[in-house]
């Protein structure tokens, strides 16, 4: 029988090893924290809960990509997921799904009327963007197809791609000033990528309708819009992100595999260029077949390989990673109906339209205290039974840098406090009604998440660059999870570790 170890269990190792288990593997997860999950987590306290990272998840609804990889490891009428959207206000203007279903294009036609002058090229994004959305799904539809099978897709994309290939190579700077003159409409499709700490002028123009797609803006919006197929859609974790954990854990356990909690693993023994198992801080080693690393690839890498296991220019590569930043966070939990200042579960708020100005800063190191932005997510909107009856659970964030000049620890209150009077110009009353508060800095998710950097989603999506391999130069050790993917997301690191499983399971 194959053993096969995983380290940390976030969605990725938990994927992975789910997968593994399911294939008669005899799998063993080892985590450095108290419980499994990794930011997929919900915590609670006094009554309310709240997830600790992804609030908002593509792809799982039935027949969509992950939720595909639910019904494979077969847990997925164990998890209750509700469509999710968001709204975006900006400074000039607002965008939040109307009270009445209006169309699929209510935004497209909203912002007509917001920004007149700029009708004509709001109609050709729109065309752009249509053509790009179906460019993905034919993608996604031929992938691992056979060559026969994809054959008429493949035809089709590349009649589509005629029509979008001169943007090829531009970055979505040049996309949106092909496009739109006016800033304010510009930072409407960059607005994103100040999460994902990457500069317009770094970031692929083709990839703009990827992050900006529509149903992320209204629930309602038919998934099926194209005669191509069902777009995919978004959603929220009913009762919190730590049941779609819980789920899948179970996989792994009901065929045989073991979750070990608080089991730091401090080095992958290698030998005679193959990994051979890990060895745990504690000093118990355990013997394997297969060994997949999740968390921070240089932490793999040079930590618990060793820099002189791997050829030098895999080391550069490490090394030339780009990572996001990290967040500030604080959760409360209130007394009161927020509902009057925010109608929808969750609402980004952007306070400055220069995003290549915004990201420079904060890989510059520079925290910008909430005043470019935060969101806030209220999941007791979608999930009563996250607060008390009458009462709320809501949780603000921003980006925030990894290390800040001082030291998070020392800062903690007042960036929290800052963070506070920037969501009370939204929701006033905020700390008056908070029965509970609690902040995490980027400090607290270092240790959760056991990085030197934490990155939130992982490796920042840079034009012509890309992640960690999940192959690695030592046979029998892959890596995997956010790190690996560009842009992280619940959605592709759990696609990630179903490829790496079926690679495994190919002989590569
Ligand atoms: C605040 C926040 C908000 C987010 N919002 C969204 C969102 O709305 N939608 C979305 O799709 N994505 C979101 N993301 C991103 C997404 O959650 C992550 O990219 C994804 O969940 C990462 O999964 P993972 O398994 O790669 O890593 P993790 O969840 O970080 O898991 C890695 C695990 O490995 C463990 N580990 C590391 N090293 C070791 C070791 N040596 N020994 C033992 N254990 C170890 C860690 O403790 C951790 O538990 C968000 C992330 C954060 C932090």
């Amino acid at each position: 029988m194959t053993r096969a170890v995983v380290v940390g269990s976030g969605m990725a190792g938990l994927t992975a090893a789910a997968y593994l288990a399911r294939d008669g593997c005899q799998v063993d997860v080892f985590e450095q924290a108290d419980h499994i999950g990794g930011v997929t987590t919900t915590f609670r306290k006094d009554g309310f809960a709240w997830d600790l990272g992804p609030l908002m998840i593509e792809g799982f609804a039935p027949g969509e990509p992950c939720g595909r990889v639910l019904a494979e490891l077969g847990c997925a009428d164990r998890i209750e997921f509700v469509r999710a959207d968001r709204g975006v206000v900006f400074p000039d203007y607002r965008l939040q799904p109307p009270s009445e279903y209006i169309g699929p294009y209510w935004r497209r036609d909203r912002l007509k009327e917001l920004f007149p002058g700029e009708a004509d090229g709001l109609d050709r994004y729109y065309e752009f963007y249509d053509t790009m959305l179906d460019l993905m799904l034919l993608a996604r539809r031929s992938e691992g197809a056979g060559l026969l099978r994809s054959l008429p897709d493949k035809l089709r994309m590349a009649r589509l791609f005629g029509r979008v290939k001169r943007f090829q190579t531009w970055n979505s700077k040049q996309l949106m000033d092909h496009f739109f003159g006016d800033d304010r409409l510009k930072a409407l499709f960059l607005g994103i990528l100040a999460d994902l700490v990457v500069r317009p002028s770094d970031f692929m123009g083709l990839a703009v309708p990827a992050v900006n797609q529509e149903t992320a803006f209204d629930r309602r919006l038919p998934a099926k819009l194209s005669s191509i197929g069902a777009r995919t859609t978004f959603q929220y974790v009913v009762g919190g992100c730590s049941r779609l954990v819980s789920a899948v854990a179970g996989v792994i356990t009901e065929h045989g595999g073991h979750l070990h909690t608080s089991a730091p693993v401090s080095r992958v023994v290698i030998s005679g260029g193959r990994a051979r198992g890990i060895e745990l801080a504690s000093g118990e080693a355990h013997d394997a077949d297969l060994v997949l690393v999740t968390g921070g690839a240089r932490e793999c890498f040079f930590e618990l390989v060793g820099r002189d296991a791997v050829p030098a220019s895999f080391t550069a590569e490490l090394d030339d990673l780009r990572l996001m930043e990290s967040v500030l966070m604080v959760h409360l939990g209130v007394d009161m109906d927020p509902s009057r200042h925010q109608s929808g579960a969750l609402d980004y708020h952007y306070h400055t339209y220069d995003l290549e100005g915004a990201v420079a800063r904060i890989q510059a190191g520079e925290y910008h205290e909430g005043n470019d932005g935060f969101l806030i997510y209220i999941p007791s909107f979608h999930s009563p039974e996250m607060a008390p009856p009458g009462q709320h659970a809501i949780t603000i964030y921003t980006v925030a840098p990894n290390k800040l000049r001082g030291g998070w620890e020392a800062r903690r209150q007042e960036m929290t406090d800052k963070l506070l009077d920037r969501a009370e110009e939204v929701i006033p009353g905020l700390r008056k009604h908070a029965r509970v508060t609690v902040s995490m800095t980027p400090g607290d998710f270092r240790l959760r998440t056991h990085l030197d950097h934490h990155a939130f989603g992982g490796v920042s999506p840079v034009m012509g660059k890309s992640g960690a391999p999940h192959e690695t130069p030592i046979d029998g050790l892959w890596f995997l999870g956010a790190q690996s993917e560009t842009a992280g997301g619940v959605n592709n690191v759990t696609l990630g570790a179903r490829t790496v499983f079926q690679k495994i399971k190919r002989g590569h």
